[in-house]
């Protein structure tokens, strides 16, 4: 086991910047996921620390042991790729036993572990077959049994669960999460999946175009995004985004927007005339946050026509139009609401309100 640090990461593929100065550090046993969209440059760096790019810049280390030259083999990490990469003329059982006969183990310890493995990812009934005779989902069990199976100082996991089912995948992922804290593993995570880095990790790494946005746990991350990109893409449905100019008015601030004008309390509004750049902010608040109801309650603060409802089982998606916006709130299916095409007014917490700078996107409360 070790800790991992990376420092002022940059790769580039021809013109594209893959990595963008990365850094960021892993605590001996933590699960760290990297979080972001398709092309923001994860799999990528933990190709480096992998050691299966070489950097153009920055260093990696791993344990307290810049590991820039050392090659993969001698850096002691399993990595899970998001390509299978099975040996195809091995069955299941010699695809898992390889690493360990690789590093000699003795022969009984090799049949334990690829045992315990193959039970924990529901594959003990094809350690005979071939790779070829397996569906996408088993294939990607295999693979990540080859990372399991041994125990090295650090994980490396590239998207392992996202060709299973949505079940198998729930319970996969709980599995992942015991088997990691139990025997401590150090491991840095790859997803696009938000729900999945929330449920999973010690800590999440947001990223967009080469860079993390910020790094922290999971509730802080969502909790308090620092900026625009962050709020948006953690969150199902993601936080409704309201635009609006700030105008002072007989010594009070207000937020006006086309569909509101809300006049924030006294620190609210210094918070605001000290941070803001321009005059323009973007408003943000959780689909879970508002409040939904048919007469006008202390909490509202504008109306909306219902435009869809969705039953979720235990509560309501509901999507209102107020002027250009369409919004999405959740609301316990409890909740009283008027028919569709119909007003109902809509408000939300102060505390739970977001306000981001629209220049500098950054988060201001
Ligand atoms: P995904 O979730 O789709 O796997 P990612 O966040 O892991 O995406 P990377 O695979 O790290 O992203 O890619 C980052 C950028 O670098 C992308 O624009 C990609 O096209 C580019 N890139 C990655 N590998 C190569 C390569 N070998 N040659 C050229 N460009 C590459």
């Amino acid at each position: 086991m070790a800790s991992v640090r990376v420092l002022g990461l940059r790769k580039k593929f021809d013109k594209t910047i893959a990595v963008d100065g990365v850094s960021f550090d892993v605590k001996d046993g933590e699960f760290v996921i990297l979080l972001g969209p398709s092309g923001c440059g994860k799999t990528t760096t933990l190709r480096c620390v992998a050691g299966l790019e070489i950097p153009d810049d920055g260093e990696i280390y791993i344990g307290n042991k810049l590991v820039n030259d050392l090659p993969p083999k001698d850096r002691d990490v399993a990595m899970v790729f998001q390509s299978y990469a099975l040996y195809p003329h091995m069955s299941v059982y010699d695809n898992l036993a390889f690493p360990l006969r690789m590093r000699k183990y003795p022969k009984q310890e090799i049949e334990k572990r690829v045992k315990e493995v193959a039970r924990l990812l529901r594959i003990e009934n094809l350690l005979d077959r071939k790779p070829r005779q397996l569906s996408g989902g088993e294939q990607q069990r295999v693979a990540l049994g080859r990372a399991l199976v041994r125990n090295p100082q650090v994980w490396l996991m590239d998207e392992p669960l996202s060709n299973l089912d949505a079940k198998l995948r729930v319970y996969m992922r709980a599995e992942l999460k015991k088997l990691q804290k139990d025997l401590g593993i150090t491991t840095i995570y790859v997803t696009h999946d938000q729900a999945e880095a929330m449920a999973m990790g010690d800590r999440i790494a947001v990223m967009d175009k080469g860079k993390i946005l910020q790094y922290d746990e999971p509730h802080v991350v969502y909790e308090r995004p620092s900026n625009i990109f962050v709020a948006g893409f953690l969150g199902s449905p993601p936080m409704n985004f309201i635009e609006a100019t700030v105008v002072e008015r007989d010594s009070q601030v207000i937020l006006s927007a086309d569909i509101f004008q809300y006049q924030l309390p006294g620190d609210l509004a210094r918070i605001i005339r000290e941070n803001l750049t321009g005059d323009k902010v973007v408003i943000g608040f959780r689909p879970e946050h508002m409040i939904l109801s048919i007469e006008k309650s202390p909490e509202s603060i504008f109306q909306a026509d219902v435009y869809v409802v969705e039953p979720m089982g235990s509560s309501y998606v509901v999507d209102l139009k107020a002027g250009e916006y369409l919004l999405k709130a959740i609301s316990p299916v409890t909740t009283r609401l008027p028919p569709i095409g119909e007003k109902v007014w809509v408000g939300f917490p102060l505390d739970k309100m977001h306000i981001f700078d629209a220049k500098t996107e950054k988060a201001i409360f």
